[in-house]
């Protein structure tokens, strides 16, 4: 039978302890790193199904270690911290976390999004051509955009939710939808996430982002790319 190997990388040995005997239990296999070096070394070695992740690290704020750990690959993150504000809850997903758990948390809300992460990354990546509409081009494969020749910067989380758009071009996405692929499944009810990103796509994308002709709003309902003509 598969068993998910999922990667701790947590400095304080008693957390640790819970993770891994909570992990156990439910009959995942279980690889552990003390640092944020570790951890790299740990994912490439063992190519992990899912990383659980505490931010405050002693040699690497987990932040940055999950914008490291997304220039190689796709594993669902968790991160697993104590810092409540959302200010760091932003800037983690923004980093390309999926998902986000404050200390203290239940064991049950932890192993749940487990689970989802896991379910939600055994569908697989969404692959498709790249899509042209006006000056605009977007490579899902190669996470490049162009408008006309000039590349234009996304940050990870941006590149998700625009993705998500193309692959439905032409359809309504609603806010659930877009918000559980992006942010994870317990996410699903923070439509400010979208308001604050699509604004930043807009202003990225569109010629004059306060009348947008390309990301289209539903009120209510919720966002829709404009299809190739
Ligand atoms: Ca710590």
């Amino acid at each position: 039978m598969f068993r998910p190997l999922i990667l701790i990388v947590e400095d304080e040995l008693p957390m640790l302890r819970v993770l891994r005997v909570a992990l156990k239990t439910q009959g995942y296999d279980v690889q552990e790193a003390v640092s944020a070096r570790e951890g790299l070394e740990r994912l490439v070695a063992r190519r992990p199904n899912l990383i659980l992740l505490d931010l405050g690290l002693p040699d690497l704020d987990g932040t940055e270690l999950t914008s490291q750990i997304r220039e190689q690959c796709e594993v669902p993150i968790i991160v697993i911290s104590a810092r409540s504000e959302e200010r760091h809850q932003i800037q983690a997903l923004d980093a390309g976390a999926n998902d986000y758990v404050t200390k203290p948390f239940r064991e049950g809300e932890l192993l749940a999004r487990v689970r989802a992460s896991l379910r939600h990354a055994a569908r697989g990546p969404s692959a498709s051509d790249v899509y042209r509409i006006g000056a605009l081009s977007i490579d899902a494969l190669q996470h490049r955009v162009l408008l006309g020749e000039s590349e234009v910067n996304l940050t990870p989380t941006e590149f998700k939710l625009l993705s998500i758009l193309v692959r439905e071009a032409g359809r309504v996405v609603t806010h659930q939808q877009l918000l559980r692929e992006v942010w994870g499944p317990a996410q699903v009810e923070e439509v400010q996430y979208l308001r604050v990103y699509m604004k930043q796509l807009r202003q990225k994308l569109e010629t004059d982002p306060a009348q947008p002709t390309l990301l289209i709003t539903t009120p209510g309902v919720g966002y829709g790319l404009k299809a190739p003509d």
